[in-house]
């Protein structure tokens, strides 16, 4: 008796599992094989290039190339931590496309995660950035070890040579080559301007680093076109790794999007939050808004404010410069709202196709209640007017940052708009000195060329606004 109940027993505890111990051993043996089992800490670097998402030249085309001079990451699985290190310099000649271009001196950038805490760091001080912490942890949980660990501690299941495991909120799947190694993660993102997107992680020329196997060459693509491309030459396994937050990022309270609003001159605001800036023109009986720039939720506060402003009156039209993602990512919002659309009319089919795209990570206003956008394209040039306001919006030819950007422009006013170009700096030094000047070049031309007499600049990003003997002082026309 009591060893037909023991082997009841025994069965009931193993008769469920035979597809879990089976998932188990698959993992084993992929674990095994890249040596992940003993692996707790990593460092690896490498080299290649970075590219800039959302920052295309033309709308859907493959994102702007940047050399990647360093790509070093030193990353601890047991406290889930990493620090990235990324140094970038200038990678087209010409410029093509965003992504502040053209850089000048090398840019380094460090980004820090460690549990639910973000953070950048230079050498002087570290910025809280806790909003960024779940996406940091996903890149830990894409490298060929992380998503084998993650799939160990979250019954990963195995099927044929897919692993799969939900992680940090995200569906991953890990493709195994006939080596049990890891040769692809995938996981879903979302933009505010195309909805959910997919971030592919190519892992090929496996090498042994004391007993770990690691990739010679990481490819990583999203919404199908490379963001890094970087050769390793350097992995460190199980190298010391300690990454804790410092207090200030421990301490650090989510900050509430405030909005700043001035006026530019009669009926036109100035509308800024942290390097993203935008207008409200007040017309007899509208509003025009320049910019539908960040997000969703930036374009409810900034709508609180215009609101505010100009009361009584419906926001008819939003302008968009042109559609990177920094420009456009709010533009859904007010569409949402009821506003028409003016852009230029290569960047239509653009939204057009975004906008149709799934939405199930992050759903916004336009989704939750979908309606069709209404759009009035520009060719060369457009004028607003209705007698009590002008706006004129040149279609900015030849420029290198993107084909298919509008210049704003109000003649009475003498005010000035653009989507990039020239972000001047706080404060009277009108040098914009991470970049070199040949985007602020090129706005210049199309200034000149359309005669357009210019007494203010209010800009998208950078601080404004500011006189645009600026603009020429930067570029060397007028001495400083
Ligand atoms: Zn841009």
């Amino acid at each position: 008796m009591r060893m037909y109940w023991t082997l009841i027993a025994g069965l009931a505890v193993v008769l469920p599992a035979p597809g879990h111990a089976q998932q188990q051993t698959g993992l084993v043996t992929v674990a095994e094989a890249m040596g992940a089992a003993s692996l707790n800490s990593i460092e690896f670097t490498g080299s290649g290039f970075v590219f800039s998402f959302g920052q295309a030249y033309e709308p859907g085309e493959r994102w702007p190339r940047f050399i990647q001079r360093t790509y070093s990451a030193a990353i601890n699985y047991q406290t889930s931590a990493m620090r990235l290190v990324q140094v970038r310099s200038q990678g087209e000649h010409p410029p093509r496309g965003g992504g502040a271009q053209a850089v000048g001196a090398d840019q380094r950038t460090v980004s820090v995660v460690s549990g639910k805490f973000a953070w950048q760091e230079t050498d002087t001080q570290a910025t809280p950035n806790n909003g960024a912490a779940l996406e940091r942890l996903r890149q830990v949980w894409a490298t060929p070890h992380g998503v084998i660990k993650a799939a160990t501690a979250n019954a990963g299941k195995v099927d044929g040579n897919t692993v799969t495991v939900t992680v940090e909120g995200r569906e991953f799947k890990a493709l195994l080559n006939a080596q049990n190694l890891v040769e692809k993660v995938s996981y879903l993102s979302t933009n505010e301007v195309v909805g959910d997107y997919a971030i592919e992680i190519a892992y090929s020329d496996y090498a042994d680093f004391g007993g770990v196997k690691f990739p010679r060459h990481i490819v990583q693509t999203e919404d199908g076109h490379p963001t890094l491309d970087i050769i390793v030459s350097d992995v460190k396994p199980n190298a010391a790794v300690t990454i804790a937050a410092p207090a200030n990022v421990r301490e650090a309270a989510p900050q509430p999007l405030r909005v700043g609003v001035e006026k530019l001159a009669d009926g036109v605001w100035y509308f800024s939050t942290p390097n993203a800036r935008n207008w409200a023109v007040e017309f007899n009986d509208h509003i025009v808004v320049v910019e539908g720039i960040g997000s969703e939720a930036r374009s409810l506060a900034a709508i609180e404010e215009i609101k505010k402003a100009i009361p009584n009156k419906p926001i008819r039209y939003v302008i968009n410069t042109h559609a990177h993602y920094d420009h456009a990512g709010g533009l859904r919002t007010y569409v949402a709202q009821g506003a028409t659309i003016i852009t230029h009319e290569l960047n239509k089919p653009f939204f057009e196709r975004a906008w149709a795209r799934p939405r199930t990570i992050a759903p916004d206003s336009l989704s939750k209640a979908p309606k069709a956008a209404t759009f009035e394209t520009v060719s060369d040039k457009k004028v607003l007017t209705d007698g009590s306001k002008t706006i004129e919006l040149y279609h900015m030819k030849g420029t290198s940052h993107n084909v298919a950007n509008l210049l704003v422009y109000m003649p009475a006013e003498k005010l000035l708009f653009w989507g990039d170009g020239y972000n001047p700096p706080a404060g009277d030094d009108p040098r914009d000195r991470g970049r070199t000047p040949e985007q602020t070049i090129d706005l210049y031309r199309v200034i000149t060329m359309n005669n357009l007499d210019v007494k203010t600049i209010a800009p998208a990003h950078g601080f404004g606004p500011k006189p645009y003997d600026n603009l020429k002082k930067a570029i060397g026309l007028i001495p400083l």
